[in-house]
């Protein structure tokens, strides 16, 4: 017998030990690195009981059970519930044959309640007589990769500050859920908090991080598997209601997310901006478009102010108004940038002196008068550029402007008719506005006494000691600083009083009230005689009526300003009408 044959009759083809066959296979069942079944019945009646396989040691070892403890159990007794179903029906494939074998990752319980994650793998084993085996099945400890990949996926799926699902996640769920075109009244709330930004200079990041956590906290009280909450950004939550079957259900999980906000937040004094996108699930298809709606909304919520909690819905008109001041702020930053761009120009109200019966001075007011959009009125776009901070900018043209009207003023021989301009709290908080306002002023030889500047009273509720400052500033180089809108904002007379200003603008309100309430009952007169004793002078605003006026003038009010003296005048014609004069 050749060497080759040797070999091949002991079965261990190139083996350079030759070990009995049945030792060397009882030794690799028993040391096998993974755990191994033998399940010796082809007709598979109790096929289920530990107690009638063949288990290797390491077997045992992964479940984490003694042998006499094991052989009393099925392996579904201690098989995770969430694996059981379909470990279960694919075994029934493989019972009934229609399936080889198979292989999965599933989970055991171990008796301490913990879990152990193997890579299972069953296949037909066929002994010599017909009674001989039916399967074996093969696991290997696979636990720590799962926990490994777990992680992972809770990072991915999670923000790690608050331990809520992030962004990633809603839009995983959102296509999902999209795809599976289930026919569903789904909605999407989200909650802005980008107010906290203002906090973070008065309390510092952590506190302001803090609150938001807390919130998140809060609002999680409102989830359950329909309304999944989700934070989207560091100060924005979103919640994803899946299925809600009223109108008023819904409206009645906003007010309940508004009434959190409201209790989280009403301490330091900011709102919170609620919007929300209604939608069909089955109608809907494109995740982004939903997110971008909803942005829309919950801005417009942001950014209103006539309530801090107030929810705002998504429709058409909003994308509309969102794409028009999109429009505006395009042309605004043409207006700021391209001194060329002479879509902006300025009209002349005239004020009138109600002592001397003259026309003694003008409010310069701003308008856009654009290609694309027509003419647009400052109450539109002076907010957006307010909100971009392109006022500080625009502002400073809009002044240039003005200083060549005085100019224009002075040519035709007029120096006692003051001009006013309106300043945003925004330009009277920029650095150095007071110096630079000064500087124009020189640089283009104006005299201070044929300037004043107008600010509205509700800025002053913020920022009362710096606008102080500025103002302070200004009005000790001779530039008159007058409250606009006065009556409507938060200043109290007692603090008037130390304001460096020379004037207050009744605002139209007061005087749209002498048409509608009982004599007796008016305060305008009173608002004139407190602003008297505080030593300022007074302008009425809005005035379109003759009896308006008398009564202005029985009551001592200085001037008056509105459509009966005269609307907003082009340049020009304020020109004309200042030579008609004299
Ligand atoms: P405001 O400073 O209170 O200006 C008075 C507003 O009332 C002007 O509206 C004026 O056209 C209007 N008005 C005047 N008389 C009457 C009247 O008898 N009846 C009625 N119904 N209205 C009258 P306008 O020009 O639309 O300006 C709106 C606001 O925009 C201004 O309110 C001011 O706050 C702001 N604004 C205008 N120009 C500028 C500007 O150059 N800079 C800044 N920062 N704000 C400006
Ligand atoms: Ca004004
Ligand atoms: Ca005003």
């Amino acid at each position: 017998m050749s060497s080759a044959e040797k070999k091949a009759k002991q079965g261990g083809q190139g083996l350079r030990t030759p070990v009995p066959l049945e030792v060397l296979y009882l030794s690799v069942f028993e040391q096998a690195p993974i755990g191994i079944a033998v399940v010796n019945d082809k007709s598979f009646v109790v096929n289920d009981e530990f107690g009638e396989m063949t288990i290797n040691d390491r077997f045992i070892q992964i479940l984490g059970r003694s042998r006499e403890e094991l052989a009393g159990i099925k392996w579904t007794d201690i098989t995770y519930p969430d694996d059981l179903k379909k470990d279960l029906e694919s075994f029934e494939k493989f019972r009934r044959g229609e399936i080889d074998g198979y292989s999965m990752e599933k989970r055991f319980i171990k008796p301490d309640g913990s879990v152990i994650w193997v890579n299972m793998i069953i296949s037909p084993l066929t002994g010599a007589s017909e009674k001989g085996f039916s399967h074996i099945c093969l696991i290997e400890d696979i636990t720590e990769r799962k926990v490994a990949d777990e992680a992972l996926i809770y990072s991915n799926e999670h923000d790690s500050w608050t331990g809520l699902y992030n962004r990633n996640y809603l839009e995983k769920v959102l296509s999902s859920d999209l795809r599976r075109r289930k026919s569903a009244k789904c909605a999407l709330i989200s909650i802005n908090m980008s107010t906290v930004q203002s906090l973070v200079k008065i309390h510092g990041f952590h506190y302001t991080q803090d609150l938001v956590k807390r919130t998140g906290e809060e609002l999680r009280k409102y989830c359950s598997e329909d309304r999944m909450l989700f934070i989207t950004y560091w100060d924005r939550f979103l919640f994803y209601v899946r299925g809600y079957s009223t109108d008023e259900e819904l409206t009645g999980i906003c007010s309940d997310i508004s009434d959190v906000m409201k209790s989280m937040l009403r301490v330091d004094r900011i709102g919170a901006g609620i919007g929300v996108i209604v939608f069909d699930r089955n109608a809907e298809n494109d995740v982004d478009q939903l997110l971008k709606k909803l942005l829309i909304a919950s801005e417009k919520s942001a950014m209103s102010n006539d309530d801090d909690f107030k929810v705002f819905f998504y429709n058409d008109e909003m994308e509309e108004q969102i794409r028009r001041e999109e429009d505006i702020r395009r042309e605004l930053i043409r207006v700021a940038y391209d001194e060329d761009h002479n879509a902006l120009f300025m009209q002349y109200q005239p004020v009138y002196d109600l002592k001397s019966d003259r026309i003694c001075g003008f409010e310069a007011l701003a308008r856009l008068n654009s290609e694309k959009l027509g003419r647009v009125g400052p109450a539109e776009f002076i907010p957006i550029a307010e909100r971009t901070k392109l006022i500080i900018q625009v502002g400073r043209r809009i002044i240039r402007m003005v200083f060549r009207f005085i100019l224009r003023l002075r040519e035709a021989g007029v120096s006692d008719m003051p001009v006013s301009i309106n300043i945003s709290a925004i330009q009277l908080l920029s650095e150095n506005f007071a110096g630079e306002f000064l500087a124009i002023m020189d640089e283009m030889m104006i005299d201070p006494s044929s300037v004043e500047i107008e600010i509205t009273e509700s800025v002053f509720a913020d920022e009362y000691d710096r606008i102080n400052e500025v103002i302070a500033v200004l009005n000790e180089e001779g530039v008159g600083v007058a409250i606009d809108d006065f009556g409507t904002g938060y200043s109290s007379l007692a603090r008037e009083r130390e304001l460096n200003v020379s004037c207050l603008k009744i605002d139209k309100f007061f005087v749209d009230r002498l048409l509608i309430d009982d004599p007796d009952k008016l305060i305008t007169c009173d608002i004139i005689s407190i602003a008297h004793k505080l030593g300022h002078t007074t302008i009425a605003e809005g005035v379109e009526h003759e009896d308006q006026m008398s009564y202005l003038a029985a009551h001592g009010c200085d001037k008056i300003q509105g459509f009966l003296i005269s609307r907003p005048l082009d340049e020009d014609v304020a020109l004309d009408a200042v030579n008609a004069m004299s």
